[in-house]
């Protein structure tokens, strides 16, 4: 149900901690009932993030948005939102609006 914007990056899922790689994966099944496309992944631990990121410590992925259209976003980010934030965990909109606009997803 996931795509990955590269090899790399698929690698990298391996690196993600608990919850947040059930996440990755509940999130990709969501998306894919919700809107019929599949989630694809475009960060996992390498990047350019900040210094103080979860993704150096596999606690944080993102999500392309800009194959959605905006109320298939939305209604994404709602069920998003939910079940991270079942496990304390958030998710932004990052960049919203420009070209590198993705979810990111923390946990
Ligand atoms: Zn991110």
């Amino acid at each position: 149900m996931l795509e990955y914007k590269t090899k790399a990056i698929r690698a990298e899922q391996a690196q993600l901690k608990s919850p947040a790689r059930g996440l990755l994966y509940t999130l990709g099944l969501l998306q894919r009932i919700q809107t019929g496309k599949r989630a694809v992944v475009t960060a996992i631990v390498a990047g350019p993030h900040m210094e103080t990121s979860l993704h150096w410590e596999g606690r944080a992925f993102d999500l392309r948005s800009k194959h959605l259209s905006d109320d298939d976003k939305q209604a994404f980010a709602q069920i998003a939102r939910f079940v991270v934030g079942i496990f304390g965990g958030k998710v932004l909109l990052e960049s919203a609006g420009t070209p590198n606009e993705h979810f990111h997803i923390q946990v």
